[in-house]
């Protein structure tokens, strides 16, 4: 049964708050994907995660890199933007498993991407815009399978 619960926004700071509830919330060995298009506030989100782990130091988009590894918090945080991933092999150079089925919270943004190595057990992220509802408006959608 697939779980899936809405939440509109209307501001950065709210979609921050959002994440940062989440990240409250998070428990070990926790996955989530976050899907949206360019500018829909994909980091804004994942900066209110980070803020609720308690991690302070500060967290950009690890678009070239890959994954990113925040370990000052409540529990490690494994950031990974698979945007550029060309096939599954440069995941298993990166040793995504050793996150994927780590200690602590992973969030992958577009996780979609890698659907065949993604745990059955996540939570999916999608944020989304619709301008008729005014510029800052956020439709953020998370869907779970129970
Ligand atoms: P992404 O990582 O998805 O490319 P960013 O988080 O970098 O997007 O940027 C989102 C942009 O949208 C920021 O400039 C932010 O101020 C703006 N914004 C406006 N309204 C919202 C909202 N409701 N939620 C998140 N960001 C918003
Ligand atoms: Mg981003």
């Amino acid at each position: 049964m697939t779980q899936e619960r809405i939440i509109e926004t209307n501001s950065p700071e709210e979609t921050f708050a959002l994440g940062e509830t989440m990240g409250k919330a998070a428990k070990e060995g926790e996955f989530y994907t976050l899907v949206g298009d360019l500018g829909t506030g994909k980091t804004v989100f994942t900066q209110g995660i980070a803020q609720g782990l308690g991690i302070e130091e500060p967290v950009t988009s690890p678009t070239f890199t890959i994954v990113q590894v925040y370990d000052r918090g409540r529990m490690p945080f494994y950031h990974f933007d698979v945007y550029r991933i060309g096939d599954v092999e440069e995941m298993e150079e990166i040793g995504y498993e050793d996150y994927f089925y780590g200690a602590g919270l992973t969030l992958v943004e577009w996780g979609n991407l890698i659907e065949e190595l993604l745990p059955q057990k996540r939570k999916e992220i999608r944020i989304e815009k619709d301008l008729e509802k005014g510029f800052d408006y956020r439709k953020i959608t998370i869907c779970e399978v129970i």
